[in-house]
């Protein structure tokens, strides 16, 4: 009623939830591989599986399809979200499949209407788009749209054309029998830039408007632990009363009033201060 936490042992649970879910708790579950940097993944395990989805392997890849799959018949799993997860690994497939073979078919990005700016762009540059390995086809995609789509980034693409001589040439030269044409029978790309804006879409807001300072939190008032303390100790039984009141400081008045007169019940100055809180309280 006041606020989340209801007493101590609620108090206790909460953080002791927490704890499992923060990180750098010692109690929050990691996958734990080594990273580049020497350090150790910190991501969530898997359920089931000691690491996370990244470290967890083919086997644990299909255990998490596996259940997803079981959480769709159940109904548990929209239809759409299904679909995207499934696109998603799809897209990996292919990227994964490029860093053995670079001239392996396929794209993971559509373009639209943007197709035709991008390869005018490239050819620009010297590039002609059928004729490049299709890896480094699709990276150059994702960069013409970071820097002239989803965003108005120029330097994002003049660094990109800086790196495009150094990619093509790693991926040598086209297998013998590359047949381009043969790109017509890949499944279509996974990503697709939409032709129209939703009118909610931040992020391909051109002219993004810079994000204001949220205003700092005002400190908690002075006696903010003295009310807490008596909250717990009182609020149950006083909850009718402690509904009444209008601010913080009704409260604290009501519950200052209870905490003296439960000290003391034959006293009788407590006694009338506690009248003259419930008294205040009702007019409040
Ligand atoms: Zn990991």
């Amino acid at each position: 009623m006041f606020g989340g936490i209801l007493n101590a042992e609620h108090r206790a649970r909460f953080e002791a939830a927490r704890a499992k879910a923060t990180i750098g708790q010692p109690s929050r579950a990691i996958c734990g591989a080594k990273t580049r940097n020497g350090g150790a993944c910190q991501h969530p395990p898997v359920t089931g599986f000691s690491r996370c989805r990244k470290h967890c392997g083919p086997k644990g890849h299909r255990a998490v399809r596996e259940r997803e799959l079981k959480a769709l018949g159940k109904g548990k799993l929209p239809f759409e979200d299904w679909v995207r997860r499934e696109d998603r690994r799809a897209a990996t497939r292919i990227t994964e499949r490029w860093k053995k073979d670079p001239w392996a078919p396929g794209a993971t990005l559509s373009l639209g209407k943007h197709e035709a700016p991008f390869c005018a762009e490239m050819a620009a540059q010297g590039w002609a788009v059928p004729d490049l390995p299709p890896s480094v086809a699709d990276w150059a995609r994702w960069k013409y749209r970071r820097a002239f789509i989803d965003r108005r980034q120029p330097d994002i693409w003049t660094r990109a054309t800086e790196q495009m001589a150094d990619r093509v040439a790693r991926a040598g030269e086209a297998p013998f029998g590359h047949d381009l044409s043969m790109s017509g029978t890949t499944p279509p790309p996974v990503y697709a830039v939409p032709d129209k804006l939703s009118p909610y879409s931040k992020r391909r807001r051109l002219d993004r408007k810079p994000v204001e300072q949220k205003p700092q939190e005002a400190p908690p008032p002075p006696f903010a632990d003295e009310l807490a303390d008596l909250m717990e100790k009182y609020a149950d039984g006083l909850e009718p009363i402690l509904l009444r009141c209008g601010s913080d400081m009704a409260r604290l008045v009501v519950l200052r009033a209870y905490d003296r007169l439960a000290a003391s019940k034959h006293d009788a100055a407590a006694y009338d201060e506690w009248r003259a809180a419930l008294q205040a309280a009702r007019v409040g």
